[in-house]
């Protein structure tokens, strides 16, 4: 068992948390494994993460979100500086972001 995974759980509160909370590390999907112990635990899919927590799926995608928004203005940025005139110029934030699918 890795140190911070989530074990010793009713089958019940494993599926609520892995509904409700992501991979800290990736924050990538949990799944619910029965557990040496009879009871079930909580780990995250993704091969190779060290997953050291879990944070709200809500908490994930307003990182997300808020990374898009920094990747957009980054490159507006940098687009100002090399002279480039950006596709997204009289767009607003929300436009970008609706562009974007959300
Ligand atoms: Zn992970």
């Amino acid at each position: 068992m890795k140190p911070t995974e989530v074990d010793g759980l009713e089958l019940a509160d494993a599926n609520q948390i892995a509904r409700k909370y992501v991979c800290s590390t990736c924050w990538g999907n949990l799944g619910v494994f029965f557990s040496d112990n009879g009871l079930y635990k909580v780990v995250c899919l993704h091969d190779g993460c060290s997953y050291l927590g879990l944070v709200t799926r809500k908490y994930a995608e307003d990182q997300r979100t808020k990374s898009r928004i920094d990747l957009i203005e980054a490159k507006e940025n940098l687009g100002k500086i090399m002279g480039i005139e950006s596709e997204n110029k009289d767009k607003t934030v929300e436009e970008m972001l609706k562009g974007l699918g959300y």
